[in-house]
């Protein structure tokens, strides 16, 4: 019986994030196949993920975009002038009013609400800006204040132990699938995002399944 949903924040509760990328990669004049080799370059030389430091909040913003300039300096043989990665990021980024009304629906419904946020710490004002998050999110779990993000799974524990329902009782909804796959590992029933219409569909599903019917 499922009791409590968990929502993913980027690209479910707003617009798709890939536009944002290719705005920070096309504002910087660098395509994004090279920022991707930029980063998997500062991978290979320091044995942890400058995007995962990020998200983990060890890495600051600043420092992150520090990193990445100098690696792309590196690969390019020439100075890169990055654009801004939270301009590039947030401009682009609009709320998915649709999901958020869905999940405003559930929580109404009685369903314990949950967010799980891969996410960046001197983000946090801007994205709560998005939605009502604390009245509809009784908990919220975002990486970059609790040290470790998705698919690690005990960042999937500490949402289930804050939101008190066990993982078989939890329904996650994510638009990255190693995140959903993480997710069932866990042992929770998962949706992968595609967009709003799709996403409510099959969760309406699932629950309606049950005969809990939204
Ligand atoms: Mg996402």
């Amino acid at each position: 019986m499922i009791r409590a949903i968990v929502s993913d924040f980027g690209g479910v509760l707003t617009t798709p994030l890939s536009g944002s990328f290719q705005s920070f990669a096309d504002g910087s004049g660098v395509d994004l196949e090279t920022m991707g080799q930029a980063l998997t370059a500062l991978h290979e030389r320091d044995g942890i993920h400058p995007l995962h430091e990020l998200e983990c909040g060890r890495l600051s913003e600043t420092a992150f975009v520090e990193s990445l300039r100098d690696s792309l300096a590196d690969l390019l043989g020439r100075r890169v002038e990055l654009a801004s990665l939270a301009d590039s990021l947030w401009e682009g980024l609009f709320p998915n009013e649709a999901m958020i009304a869905f999940m405003a629906s559930l929580r109404a419904e009685g369903y314990r609400m949950g967010l799980l946020t891969n996410n960046v710490r001197e983000w946090e004002l801007k994205w709560r800006a998005m939605a009502p998050i604390d009245d509809i999110f009784e908990l919220v779990i975002d990486s970059a204040f609790v040290g470790v993000r998705k698919p690690d799974p005990e960042i999937y524990e500490l949402t289930v132990t804050g939101l008190g329902v066990p993982a078989a009782e939890c329904l996650f909804v994510d638009d990255i699938e190693v995140n959903c796959d993480a997710a069932q590992a866990a042992g929770m029933t998962a949706v992968v995002f595609r967009d709003a219409q799709q996403a409510i569909a099959e969760m309406r599903a699932i629950l309606a399944a049950e005969g809990l019917v939204v």
